[in-house]
């Protein structure tokens, strides 16, 4: 039996992962299950899996938890030090599905004792990637990624020299606001652009994907990921969602990966990987689906397009803060205190600050610096 853990089970990723394992129930070892204010789900899951240990990072809602599980024989614990100490418990293969750079601490952990990270958490790399990367490298951990686009660059790459890659193309649907104007985008509620036409996922990378700033992630995401250069990573608009990422080659090639919007696609894969296996996945039917279309993404109408390439191109804690500020801005977004379009200004603005005050620069980066940077990026966005 395979050990396995999942950070942030009672989400969107979390709740497909555990999906794909209760279909195959004799063949994982469920360790460690996480999640926030959603109790009732986390102890459901813990129970009907057997986890031996559930987790909430809400500490305030440790009683619920230790009520809610009382009998089962599983342990339990809350506040993020938990969160962080039960990515140290051993397990082969865990899912990093936490949202936000909460993430980052347990992803470090489970790379530490060299587990199997499949990462849904792309702010995982975008505020940590190269300090991520090397630590994996140096524990000999394999990092599989899981979004969507990702999965899709890492299975066209297989078996293939990453040195006769020309390009990488991530596409992206246009999310709530694909058709709607710079006006109606400014009026936006956040009940508008926590709609998505095709994918069902977390509130918060839904409202990313309206402003896309979930594809400025998934850039420096794949720029962490795959190493390649900036100018070789492009987005395009493809409202239909069934191409997901594809893979330009130096004779010209284009290896494009086609499936439905189903993370259990990209979730399997990185379960199943080296192997493939039975997904449930719906099977494309390419003559009822007829056309795929493709539009440029206007860089007017999506400002965090344009700061992905700007924070690539600093480097250093840019990504630390690029994240953190979006994260910030998202918060007071969905609180109505600014508006949709404010939280590409703010970022950019606290970006501006930070890299004036020789905050970005300079050297490698160190898990304090981000953890620092990232601290100093929220309260500028707040203050402003
Ligand atoms: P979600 O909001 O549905 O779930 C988030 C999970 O994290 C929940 O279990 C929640 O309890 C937990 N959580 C929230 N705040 C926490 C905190 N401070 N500390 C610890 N745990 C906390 O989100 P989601 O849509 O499943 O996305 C999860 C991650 O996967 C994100 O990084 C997202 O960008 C990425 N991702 C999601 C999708 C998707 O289809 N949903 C696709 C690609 C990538
Ligand atoms: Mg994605």
């Amino acid at each position: 039996m395979r050990k396995v853990s999942i950070f942030g089970a009672t989400g969107s990723i979390g709740q497909s992962t555990l999906d794909l394992i209760g279909r195959n129930p004799d063949a994982y070892a469920v360790e460690v299950l996480t999640g926030a204010q959603n109790i009732t789900q986390l102890a459901q899951d813990a129970r009907r899996f057997n986890a031996k240990l559930a987790v909430t990072s809400e500490a305030a809602m440790l009683p619920a938890l230790r009520d809610a599980l009382s009998g089962s024989g599983i342990e339990v614990a809350a506040g993020a030090g938990a969160i962080a100490e039960a990515a140290t418990r051993p397990t082969d293969w865990v899912m990093s599905a936490i949202v936000g750079v909460a993430g980052l601490m347990p992803g470090l952990h489970a790379i530490r004792q060299g587990a199997t990270l499949a990462l849904a958490n792309k702010e995982t790399l975008v505020a940590a990637g190269p300090l991520v990367m090397a630590e994996a490298a140096d524990a000999g951990a394999v990092i599989l990624p899981v979004d969507s686009e990702h999965s899709a660059v890492f299975q066209a790459l297989t078996g293939e020299d990453i040195d006769t890659v020309e390009r990488v193309v991530i596409t992206a649907s246009g999310g709530a606001f694909r058709d709607a104007t710079l006006e109606q985008m400014a009026a936006a509620t956040p009940e508008q652009a926590a709609t998505h036409p095709n994918w069902a996922m977390g509130q918060r990378i839904t409202v990313d994907s309206a402003s896309m700033f979930n594809k400025a992630l998934e850039m420096i995401e794949a720029r962490e990921f795959f190493g390649v250069a900036p100018e070789q990573i492009e987005v395009v608009i493809h409202p239909e969602s069934l191409i997901h990422a594809l893979v330009g080659f130096t004779d010209g090639a284009l290896m494009a990966h086609v499936g439905p919007p189903d993370m259990r696609h990209a979730i399997g894969y990185a379960l199943h990987w080296p192997a493939r296996q039975h997904v449930p996945v719906q099977r494309l039917d390419l003559v009822a689906m007829g056309q795929m279309t493709f539009r440029a993404a206007d860089a007017q109408r999506y400002p965090a397009l344009r700061l992905a390439r700007q924070v690539m191109a600093t480097g250093g804690y840019a990504g630390a803060v690029f994240n953190a500020a979006k994260e910030r801005a998202l918060d007071l977004f969905l609180a109505r205190n600014i508006g949709f379009l404010d939280m590409a200004t703010r970022v950019e603005a606290v970006l501006t600050q930070m890299d004036a005050a020789g905050s970005l620069r300079g050297g490698a980066i160190t898990l304090d610096g981000v953890l620092a940077a990232d601290a100093e990026a929220r309260a500028r966005v707040a203050a402003m």
